[in-house]
C-alpha cells in the first residue's frame, strides 16, 4: 500500500504517482503470455512518456512505439535500444522522417501511399534502404469508445487491404524500401477478443498471399489496445489474448510485435487533488478541488470513469460532484458519485490515472502541470518537478 497522504505531504498537489512494481508486474504477465513465440513488446510512449517510466521498462527487455520524433528520441534517451524502436502515426514530416531513418530505427510503420513516396524520397536522398511496415485497417469494429477506436474504414488510420497489397509490391521492387512488418491497431481500451482474433486472421491471411509472391515479412504488429478495469469492466486475460493472436499465424515465422500503452501504466497511476471547497447549489454538492482538465483531462475528453476516493474518510455519504477551479463546465473528474463530507485539505485519490493523464495536460489557465513521482519497492523518488510559473511563461519572454 502507498502512503498516499505522505506522499502529497512531502510533494504537494496536485501530483501523479505511478507504482513502478505494477508497471513491471504487467510487463512480464504480457511478455510471459507471447513467450511461446519471439516477441517484442514495445511500449506505446504516448500513454506516459515520462523518462524514468520509459527507462524502467527498458530495463525489463521493453521496446518502444512512438508518435512522433520526440517520443523516438525519448526513447532513446531513456535507453530503449534503436532495434526495438517503431515510429508510428498518420502524419510524419519529413524532418521526423529524416531523422528516424538517420537514427536507424527498427522500422517505421507507414499509413498511406503518399507517406511511402516520402520515406521512398527521403531514404534515397540519404543513399539508405528504409525498413518499413504498413499499417492496415482490417475494417473491424472493437467496440470501444468510439474516439478511440481505429480500425474501421472511416476512421483516419492505415490503408485497405488491396491498397497495402499494392504498397507491399511497389516498396518490394524499390532499392530504398525494405518491407519488413504488418500492422494493425484497433482501437484502444478493448475488452473483447472477437475483434482482435478477426482483425489478426485477417491480416495474417495477408502476409500469407503475400509470401505466395515472395515478399516475406519478419514482424506482426498487433498493435495495442488491451482494456483495464476502471469499474467494473471484464477484460481479457493476456493469455487469452495472446493465443487469440497466435492461432492465426499457423505456418508464419514471425516475431509479434504487440504495443501496449494503457494496460502497462493505466492502473499503475494515481492522480492526487487536495479538497479546496465543498458547496451545494439547489440541493447539488460539489467538491471543488486543485486539481483539473488541464492535469488530468480523460473524464472530460472521453467522459471517462475513474475510481475516486477520500483519503482515510468514510460514512455519511451523499451524492456529489468532484470538479476543478477551470473555467469550464467540462472541468470533472466524477459525477454523482457517494462520497462522505470533506473539509479542506483532504486528500482525494483518482485511480487509474497512470495512462493518458500526464502526457495530456496542458497549462489551460496558466496553470503548472503536476510533479511526477514514482514509487518503486515502497520508496518515493521525483521523475518530474511541478513546474513553475517562470518555465510556463519562458518561451514568451524570449520573444519580448
Ligand atoms: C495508442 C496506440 C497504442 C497504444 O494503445 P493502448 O490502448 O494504450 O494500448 C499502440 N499502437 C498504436 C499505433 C497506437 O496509436
Amino acid at each position: 500500500m502507498i502512503d498516499f497522504r505522505a506522499v502529497a505531504e512531502k510533494y504537494d498537489t496536485p501530483l501523479y504517482v505511478y507504482d513502478f512494481n505494477h508497471i513491471t508486474r504487467q510487463y512480464e504477465k504480457l511478455k510471459k503470455a507471447f513467450s511461446g513465440r519471439k516477441s517484442i513488446i514495445s511500449y506505446a510512449v504516448k500513454a506516459n512518456s515520462n523518462l524514468s517510466v520509459i527507462s524502467h521498462l527498458a530495463d525489463l527487455g521493453s521496446g518502444a512505439d512512438c508518435v512522433s520524433i520526440g517520443e523516438v528520441k525519448r526513447a532513446l534517451s531513456a535507453g530503449v535500444p534503436k532495434y526495438k524502436i517503431i515510429f508510428s502515426g498518420v502524419g510524419k514530416r519529413d524532418d521526423e522522417i529524416e531523422e528516424a531513418l538517420k537514427e536507424d530505427i527498427l522500422l517505421l510503420n507507414l499509413e498511406s501511399e503518399a507517406e511511402m513516396e516520402r520515406v521512398e524520397t527521403i531514404a534515397k536522398e540519404l543513399g539508405i534502404q528504409a525498413r518499413i511496415s504498413i499499417r492496415v485497417n482490417p475494417n473491424i469494429d472493437p467496440k470501444t469508445h468510439p474516439y478511440i477506436s481505429t480500425g474501421l474504414h472511416e476512421n483516419k488510420f492505415g490503408v485497405d487491404i488491396e491498397t497495402a497489397k499494392r504498397m507491399y509490391i511497389r516498396a518490394n521492387n524499390s532499392d530504398h524500401l525494405d518491407p519488413v512488418g504488418i500492422h494493425f491497431h484497433i482501437g484502444s481500451q478493448l475488452t473483447e477478443l472477437d475483434p482482435i482474433r478477426e482483425a489478426s486472421m485477417i491480416v495474417a491471411d495477408l502476409v500469407r498471399s503475400l509470401a505466395a509472391i515472395k515478399i516475406e515479412l519478419k514482424f506482426f504488429d498487433v498493435g495495442g489496445g488491451l482494456g483495464i478495469v476502471y469499474d467494473d469492466e471484464t477484460t481479457i486475460e493476456p493469455y487469452d489474448y495472446a493465443q487469440a493472436i497466435l492461432g492465426t499465424l499457423h505456418g508464419l515465422d514471425m516475431t509479434v510485435i504487440c504495443e501496449p500503452g494503457r494496460f502497462i501504466v493505466g492502473n499503475a497511476g494515481y492522480f492526487l487533488t487536495r479538497v479546496l471547497y465543498e458547496k451545494v447549489n439547489e440541493g447539488k454538492r460539489f467538491i471543488i478541488v486543485d486539481g483539473a482538465m488541464n492535469d488530468l483531462l480523460r473524464p472530460s475528453l472521453y467522459n471517462a470513469w475513474h475510481r475516486v476516493e477520500v483519503a482515510g474518510k468514510s460514512g455519511n455519504e451523499s451524492e456529489a460532484d468532484v470538479v476543478g477551479p477551470v473555467c469550464e463546465s467540462g472541468d470533472f473528474f466524477a459525477k454523482k458519485r457517494m462520497l462522505p463530507p470533506t473539509e479542506h485539505g483532504d486528500l482525494v485519490i483518482v485511480h487509474s490515472a497512470g495512462a493518458y493523464g500526464f502526457t495530456m495536460a496542458s497549462n489551460y489557465n496558466t496553470r503548472p502541470r503536476p510533479a511526477e513521482v514514482a514509487i518503486v519497492d515502497g520508496k518515493d523518488r521525483c521523475i518530474r518537478q511541478r513546474e513553475t510559473f517562470e518555465d510556463m511563461i519562458r518561451l514568451e519572454k524570449m520573444c519580448l
